[in-house]
């Protein structure tokens, strides 16, 4: 079988950003040669992650200048995004995609996609399952996407965040509010911790105030009723009053925080507001506060997608693609996520990925099939259900 990886810093889908990770790296071009794939990278696939196209040839890779030339060859294409619909013209009528495809935002592509014949499997589809932990690239990019999140807010905090006492003077550890403590959250509060700041969380999921705690961090604790999760371990969205709630009374803890980090999503929906303007004119001039979801609708009034913006004498960071920060490690795990998700389907005599939509990891993940869109909640979802 023939596999293709993309420059994706070429193949921008927005003018917003530049894709610094790839979807392979030298390590499991090995393995993928050695299982018999034919492996193919666009030059310099690698770069901007730290790995030079002579790494992966290596391996057994072959470079390609044009795509163009080879994307009708290819039998599986792996993007770390999804692809451009003007690719698709050229890809074979059943090659399998796999890729963030943000299939609930993307309704027109998936539906071309579906079109065209093309087999589609979008990786944030993957269940949270322990059976498919290994292969879930929601985890790995939200693990790094926590990190980085922290380092940027205490980078951009004119305080320091632990505890210093000197002849000079006493300086108090910083105050830091996560809001949110799903994979994200944890470790923003493990890496908070390390600095030596004080952490408070938050989340509607009652069932992580014991995992907040076991990291250090102090749980908050809100009484808006019944909140409970979805049967996938997702957070439900809250009723109108339950968000009054919620945001009246995070207000003093968010008045008080030297730094707050929003991490809340809804999947498959437009995340909640959790921080109004008023509320960040509570906090000191230079606080910090970073909002995890700028880029899909934002957690706090007021945050730029994509950019850092001082609101309310608040420094709000609104970046997004937070994992492409430590491009070396996100290619790390999203190309092991990948190998792994491809081994566990791989037919060792006929040398063939076999499309098993019948396993649950397929049946959820593969939204495209034989002309059709496959996954249910997404029919709904495009039904406006
Ligand atoms: P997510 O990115 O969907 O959301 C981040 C966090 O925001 C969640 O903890 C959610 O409860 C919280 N949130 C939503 N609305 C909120 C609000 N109004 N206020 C405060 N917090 C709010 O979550 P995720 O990190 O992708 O995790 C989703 C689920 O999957 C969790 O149950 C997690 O434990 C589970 N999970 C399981 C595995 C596994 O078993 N293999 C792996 C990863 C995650």
């Amino acid at each position: 079988m023939k596999l293709l990886v993309l420059n994706e810093a070429r193949h921008a889908i927005d003018d917003s950003f530049v894709e610094q990770r790839c979807a392979v790296t030298p390590a499991t071009v090995m393995r993928f040669t050695r299982m018999g794939f034919t492996v193919m990278l666009e030059q310099d696939a690698g770069a901007l992650s730290g790995y030079p196209d002579a790494a992966y040839t290596e391996q057994g890779a072959t470079i390609v200048k044009a795509t163009a030339d080879v994307l009708g060859d290819a039998d599986i294409v792996l993007y770390v995004n999804r692809p451009l619909s003007s690719q698709l013209a050229q890809l074979k009528a059943d090659a399998l995609v796999i890729g963030h495809i943000d299939p609930f935002f993307q309704q027109e592509l998936v539906e071309s996609m579906a079109g065209k014949g093309l087999s589609t499997l979008s990786v944030e589809m993957i269940p949270r399952s322990s059976r498919a932990q290994k292969m879930d690239a929601l985890s790995s990019q939200a693990s790094l996407a926590g990190y980085v999140m922290m380092m940027q807010a205490a980078n951009a905090l004119p305080s320091i965040l632990p505890m210093m006492m000197t002849p000079s003077g006493t300086i108090k550890p910083a105050k830091v509010f996560i809001i949110g403590a799903g994979v994200a959250g944890l470790q923003a509060i493990a890496t908070a911790k390390r600095l030596g700041a004080n952490v408070l969380a938050y989340d509607t999921r009652p069932v992580v105030a014991e995992q907040v705690e076991s990291l250090g961090g102090k749980f908050l604790k809100i009484d808006i009723g019944e909140t409970g999760q979805t049967k996938d371990g997702y957070a439900k969205e809250l009723t109108d009053e339950q968000k009054a709630k919620q945001q009246e009374a995070q207000r003093d803890a968010i008045a008080d925080s030297d730094i707050v980090i929003t991490t809340a999503q809804l999947f498959g929906r437009k995340p909640p507001v959790l921080i109004s303007k008023q509320t960040l004119a509570l906090m000191k001039p230079g606080s910090v506060v970073v909002d995890m979801a700028a880029l899909s609708g934002g957690n706090v009034e007021g945050s730029v997608p994509g950019e850092t913006a001082v609101v309310e004498g608040v420094t709000v960071i609104g970046d997004g693609n937070w994992s492409q920060r430590v491009a070396r490690d996100a290619t790390d795990m999203y190309a092991n996520n990948l190998i792994n998700l491809i081994d566990e389907f791989f037919d060792k005599e006929s040398k063939q990925f076999t499309l098993d939509l019948e396993d649950e990891i397929l049946a959820s993940s593969v939204i495209t099939h034989a002309g059709e869109i496959t996954n249910d909640m997404l029919k709904n979802a495009y039904k406006g259900g």
